[in-house]
């Protein structure tokens, strides 16, 4: 199932959240274990993330440099067959532009194609460490609107690589994300915006947001997407926060802003167990605000912890 028809024709708010492959392709079992607690709560789909390996140069005797990976989550691919098989449920894999080139991207799109998972997030990816600014691969997409245009191009039968035996039109679904706080690199919020268009032009047909913990931003961004001609359906994206440290972590990666009333609540704290109840509490009154706003679907990002997730989906879902 498309997760553009489920958003279009659910009639009540769907629930969806994503998980990451474990780091260097631990065992699938750890995969299952932090979807199992949620199951029952009906997801309507589930995303996978992509991750650019990432390498470190150490210096050998002679003077030759020798390439380590230091981080490594592989296997979006097979995890999304293996999940919407195991549990019926559609999977959306995560594909980014950052260490690709467009014919190492067509094949990830032919095998997901072959497996039958036909739902993907397009996303350009971040800069890595060893980057100041995101670089492109040689041979590969820049933005994550070339990326939609070489999905929907192979919708279209078109296939880079010639001579492909009984290539057929895929049938991929295109999802993009969004940024209620505006993109950390964009010049202002109404060239992000022009760029999102851009996505949803090129033939997306949802997006999805980076986390907020201020529903009013998500209300407004809302607002001028729609002013602006965008019709697609979004999808909030939550997170309960879970431990102090995330006060610093969260808006250094994500470049969002955390309110004054969440940082002191958390700041009053004393265990990490009353961290997490604020910071479901937080996420439970925000859900409960979106879902009367109307929203098609909220979506969690679970960061590989199912427990905060489980215990806000227990309330509402
Ligand atoms: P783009 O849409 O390409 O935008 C990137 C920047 O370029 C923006 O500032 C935009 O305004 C600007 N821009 C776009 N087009 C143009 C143009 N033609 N000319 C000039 N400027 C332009 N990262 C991962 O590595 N793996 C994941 O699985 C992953 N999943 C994510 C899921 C969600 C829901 C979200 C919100 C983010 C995810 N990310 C993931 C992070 C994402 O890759 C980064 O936020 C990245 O910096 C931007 O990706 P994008 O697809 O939004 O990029």
């Amino acid at each position: 199932m498309k997760v553009s028809e489920l958003l279009k024709n659910t009639k009540k708010t769907l629930f969806s959240f994503e998980i990451l492959p474990p780091l260097k392709g631990k065992s699938i079992q750890s995969i299952y274990d932090g979807i199992d607690p949620l199951i029952e709560f009906n997801p309507a789909f589930i995303n996978v993330t992509y991750h650019r390996e990432e390498f470190i140069y150490k210096k050998r005797e002679k003077g030759y440099l020798e390439k380590f990976s230091i981080k490594k989550r592989p296997g979006t691919v097979g995890i999304c067959a293996a999940i919407s098989n195991k549990y019926q449920t559609p999977s959306v894999a995560h594909l980014i532009c950052g260490g690709f080139t467009k014919e190492e991207t067509e094949n990830a799109l032919i095998d997901l194609n072959f497996l039958g998972v036909n739902n993907v997030l397009a996303l350009r990816g971040d800069p890595i460490k060893t980057e100041q600014y995101f670089v492109p691969e040689e041979g590969g997409n820049e933005y994550a609107v070339d990326l939609v245009k070489q999905i929907i191009n192979l919708n279209n039968g078109n296939y880079i690589e010639e001579n492909i035996e009984n290539a057929a039109p895929t049938n991929f679904c295109i999802g993009v994300s969004g940024y209620p706080e505006k993109h950390s690199e964009a010049p202002n919020m109404k060239e992000d915006i022009i760029r999102l268009k851009a996505k949803i032009d090129a033939g997306a047909e949802y997006i999805v947001t980076q986390m907020f913990f201020d529903n009013q931003k998500f209300f407004n961004f809302v607002n001028l997407c729609r002013e602006n001609g965008i019709e697609v359906p979004i999808v909030p994206g939550i997170k309960p926060i879970a431990t102090k440290r995330q006060l610093q972590i969260l808006p250094k990666l994500f470049h969002i802003d955390l309110p004054e009333e969440l940082t002191d609540l958390v700041e009053a704290c004393t265990t990490t167990e009353e961290v997490k109840t604020v910071g479901e509490k937080w996420a439970l009154k925000q859900c409960k605000e979106l879902i009367d706003y109307g929203v098609p679907c909220i979506h969690f990002y679970t960061m590989g912890k199912s427990n905060a997730v489980r215990n806000i989906a227990k309330e509402i879902f």
